[in-house]
């Protein structure tokens, strides 16, 4: 197949990323993710992309850490080529009500969820303004529009993504690159698996579909924006939510 580019994916180890990667590989992108560690999700997730016969790169990478980011991006360039797509999924939760969530865990969840896609888009924007193309995918979500209970500082990282993506699209648009959100409702990842029985039964309540989505699901609607049909797609958010935002 002809390549299509490289696609940088932070946090592709697990979950939405991984799905993302998968995905992205099997569009013609030869792919470069990172998560913190070299562990065993991130060897599976080197093994599944070798098998759609993307060329694979992965690079142990906190997102917090800005010179960190950019050594993954010249890793990336170096070894797969320029960057042509970014998709920004690392991310974490660290759920309290806001009179009992400390400074660090406030501090935890802005450096990862928000500050993290800064330094991710900062890492690739030089090349995509040279090259003028490019197209930049955050994950937000549901959370970060509607608000929800014990989530203060992880929704604030979510509408945060919102105002960064739409910030950056009016930036970068007269230079051909374009930058979209997807905002996920309940997507079944270990990122939901920790929920307790009963908040899951309440959730699926709340959704339309009734019922969570699939990580697939995710990164048909992240595939859709990368791509030339999603060509004249910019600054949107797709919520990929089953209904639970109507
Ligand atoms: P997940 O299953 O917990 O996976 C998170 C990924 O991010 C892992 O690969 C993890 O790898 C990586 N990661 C975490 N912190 C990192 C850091 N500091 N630096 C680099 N990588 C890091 O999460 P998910 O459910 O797929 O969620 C993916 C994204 O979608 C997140 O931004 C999340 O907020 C968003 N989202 C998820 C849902 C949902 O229902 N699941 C809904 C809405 C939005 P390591 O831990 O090994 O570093």
């Amino acid at each position: 197949m002809q390549r299509s580019g490289t696609a940088l994916v932070t946090g592709g180890s697990r979950g939405i990323g991984q799905a993302v990667a998968l995905r992205l590989a099997g569009d013609g992108h030869d792919v470069a993710f990172c998560s913190r560690a070299r562990d065993a999700a991130a060897e599976e997730t080197i093994k599944l992309l070798a098998e759609t016969g993307a060329r694979a790169l992965h690079v142990a990478c906190d997102v917090t850490d800005a010179q960190a980011v950019r050594d993954f991006a010249a890793a990336a360039e170096r070894e797969l080529g320029p960057v042509t797509a970014l998709v920004t999924s690392a991310g974490i939760t660290r759920d309290k009500p806001l009179a009992l969530l400390g400074p660090g865990d406030w501090d935890a969840v802005l450096q990862t969820n928000l500050t993290g896609v800064y330094h991710a888009c900062r890492s690739v924007l030089r090349g995509m303004l040279s090259r003028r193309a490019g197209a930049i995918v955050t994950l937000s979500s549901t959370v970060g529009v509607q608000g929800n209970v014990g989530q203060t500082a992880y929704a604030a990282t979510k509408a945060g993504i919102i105002g960064l993506t739409k910030s950056l699209a009016k930036e970068v648009a007269g230079y051909g690159i374009r930058v979209n959100a997807v905002a996920p409702g309940f997507i079944d990842t270990d990122m939901t698996a920790a929920m307790s029985e009963a908040a899951r039964t309440a959730s699926v309540a709340r959704i339309g579909l009734g019922r969570f989505g699939t990580t697939a699901a995710v990164a048909e609607a992240v595939a859709y924006l990368v791509s030339e049909r999603a060509g004249y797609v910019t600054g949107q958010v797709l919520q990929v939510d089953g209904g639970l935002s109507l």
